[in-house]
């Protein structure tokens, strides 16, 4: 990985992961809400784009100073414009029916072969998949995320991990995917464009394909810690971890001057 200062390129929008790259123990500071307000102040649009539930990116594309975010690792996003709020999905509502049986089923074969592994705390939230917590309230035996990643995959999914929670994803969605999707929704920008015009920061496992896809892929320092949970790393890594490493990100990034 090579320090940020070797980016040369203003993006022209910053597509960033929620936790440990914005928040610093599950909270989000001062420095990370004044970084992305200083971000959209250049003119370079930030996306959230995060495993959390698709209750929270709600929360988010409402609150926070983004212009889009993305929940559940793409398989939902959603806007604000003005009043007027639009929500769209990467699977059709067929589809997604029939994933919500086979995540209920999975659920319970679950909850029967590893007891131990509890569900993650905003799982009333989530919309299109399952969540268990492996990192946020405690810390998972291995073995335990390994026997529920091998039933995950039993069932035909995929098992995302990242620094707090394992996922259970029943469609094809994934943080690339997903916000490319959400990209041409929002912006009308072709894949090929995303790939060369928009930055990804991010920090765990469920961003390797972001950090795979995106030409300006960064990782907060703290992305070290989960090396041996990501098949991709990213091409670039900040000083600081966290949110103080994408506060870094962001000055970096305004001061590079002349959108692309
Ligand atoms: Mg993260």
């Amino acid at each position: 990985m090579n320090p940020i200062g070797e980016i040369t390129q203003r993006p022209a929008m910053l597509l960033f992961d929620v936790d440990d790259t914005v928040t610093t123990d599950g909270r989000v500071e001062s420095v990370s809400i004044d970084a992305l307000e200083r971000l959209q102040r250049a003119g370079i649009r930030t996306v959230a784009v995060t495993g959390r539930p698709l209750g929270w990116a709600e929360t988010i594309a409402w609150t926070w100073p983004v212009d889009l975010a993305i929940g559940e690792n793409g398989a939902g996003w959603m806007w604000r414009e003005g009043r007027r709020f639009v929500t769209r999905w990467f699977e059709d509502e067929d589809s997604r029916r029939a994933q919500r049986r086979a995540l209920d089923a999975l659920q319970l074969e679950v909850a029967r072969d590893v007891p131990s592994l509890p569900h993650a705390g905003d799982q009333a939230l989530r919309r299109c998949d399952i969540a268990w917590d492996v990192g946020e309230t405690w810390r998972a035996p291995e073995a335990d995320v390994a026997r529920a990643s091998a039933l995950i995959h039993a069932a035909g999914m995929r098992a995302p991990c990242s620094s707090v929670h394992l996922h259970a994803v029943p469609g094809g969605w994934d943080k690339a995917s997903g916000a490319l999707r959400a990209l041409a929704d929002r912006f009308a920008m072709s894949s090929a464009d995303a790939r060369v015009s928009c930055a990804f920061v991010g920090d765990s496992g469920n961003d390797a394909e972001a950090f795979g896809f995106f030409e300006t892929s960064v990782g907060v320092a703290n992305v070290r810690e989960n090396a041996a949970r990501l098949a991709t790393m990213p091409r670039f890594v900040t000083r600081e971890a966290r949110g103080r490493g994408f506060a870094e990100l962001a000055s970096h990034l305004i001061s590079l001057g002349g959108a692309r």
